[in-house]
């Protein structure tokens, strides 16, 4: 397999302004190629250094990636810190002007001349297509070396990596073997329980399984390799059911599915309708459901409230009666000193639970714990209830 780098461009990125997303998103597209990626370099827009570190890169690795700097401005200085280090002139693609121009005229205004600069790339270049935005890409082959380069806005750079860098790659460099991703997400377990449960299975190679925490809830991230997809793909299927055999009810969903999405679903199926009351929760948990829910079928009724009413407990049950709904779910963030009180309580005529933690850090990330963890009783609950 050839080794890859990528530099980032940027002096925001350098500033500490910015937190260079783009290299990890490559780094992320890289493994699921099996292709080692063996150096992350940043550099401000300073063309010297530029031309400095993509020749030192193409003297190293087969494949160097370069995000940012493709924009129409002066310190946008990719193009020319390419053709410099390859020793290409810039030449003037007519057809890529015409389709920058186009592109302004879509959106009803005349294009501006900085832009012109983005129709010349390097001679022998080849464009990389920008759907959704104007800065095209471009890649250049040299010899058995290859270099990309995307622009940095990370949208633009996610779908021309999943359109054509990844594909490009696949089809040059066919993986020696075979690798599978799943996530398994779970939600109302601590990370130190689920690492108990867990532990043969974090210890192991193959399929490789880690944890990823975020405020109450836990991803468990599985990378199984295989000669074939399909063994890679049944070494991975085995270690999700065991992974849901021992972690049970708190496991709500997997890939992309947020809790929000997994509750509304059993919810609907059940034929149970739900709502909430918060306070000091900047209106997370109902801003959540409702997106979740955007026809109101099975979430009925969200308020947030500035001032106490009840105890959560109690507030759970209120709402339930005044909305005329099967379940009522109730949060609180209480400021205590520098830290906070959080309260989540569910209420359904089957009865009623109530969780409580001390929370210490800032409010946002206090306000994300108490919607996952008002969330994630009443998952719980409709795991266990009968
Ligand atoms: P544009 O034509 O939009 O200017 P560009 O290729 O010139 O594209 P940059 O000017 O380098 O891209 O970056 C545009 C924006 O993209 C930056 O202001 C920043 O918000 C974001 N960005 C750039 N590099 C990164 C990065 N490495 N990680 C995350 N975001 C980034």
């Amino acid at each position: 397999m050839p080794n890859a780098e990528v530099l980032a461009t940027g002096t925001e990125l350098l500033s500490g302004d910015l937190v260079d997303t783009n290299s990890a998103r490559i780094a992320r597209a890289l493994q699921s190629l099996s292709i080692p990626l063996v150096q992350i370099t940043v550099v401000g827009d300073d063309l010297p250094r530029m031309v400095a570190a993509i020749r030192a890169a193409m003297a190293r690795s087969e494949i160097l990636i370069i995000s940012g700097g493709l924009g129409p401005t002066v310190d946008d200085v990719t193009r020319e810190a390419v053709a410099e280090a390859l020793g290409r002139p810039l030449i003037f693609d007519p057809e890529l002007f015409e389709s920058i121009r186009a592109r302004f005229q879509a959106f009803g205004f005349p294009m501006p001349e900085n832009n012109r600069r983005q129709a010349f790339r390097p001679q022998g270049s080849r464009v990389i297509p920008n759907p959704i935005g104007t800065a095209p890409g471009f890649l250049i082959e040299e010899g058995d070396r290859i270099l990309f380069a995307l622009p940095g806005v990370p949208r633009e750079l996610e779908r021309m990596l999943t359109e054509s860098v990844i594909p490009y790659l696949e089809r040059r460099f066919p993986p020696a073997e075979a690798m599978v991703w799943r996530v398994v997400r779970t939600i109302g377990m601590g990370e130190s329980f689920i690492d108990e449960r867990l532990r043969d299975l974090l210890e192991g190679e193959n399929p490789r399984v880690g944890l990823n925490a975020h405020p109450g809830m836990v991803d468990i991230r599985i990378q199984a390799r295989g000669a074939t997809r399909e063994e890679a793909a049944a070494r991975a299927e085995a270690a999700v059911q065991t992974i849901r055999e021992r972690l049970r009810w708190a496991v709500y969903g997997e890939g992309t599915c947020t809790p929000e999405e997994a509750l509304i679903a059993v919810l609907r199926e059940r034929g149970l309708t739900l709502a909430t009351l918060e306070r000091g929760t900047l209106g997370l948990l109902g801003g959540r459901l409702a997106a979740a829910d955007p026809e109101g079928q099975v979430f009925r009724i969200g308020e947030v409230r500035s001032r106490r009413v009840a105890a959560p407990e109690h507030a759970a049950e209120a709402i339930r009666r005044q909305a005329g709904t099967a379940v009522g779910l109730a949060a609180e963030v209480l400021p205590e000193g520098e830290n906070f009180q959080i309260t989540v309580a569910m209420a359904a005529s089957e009865g009623s639970r109530t969780l409580q933690r001390g929370h210490r850090g800032p409010l946002p990330h206090a306000a994300e714990w108490a919607a996952n963890a008002a969330m994630g009783l009443l998952w719980r609950w409709l795991q266990e209830a009968p």
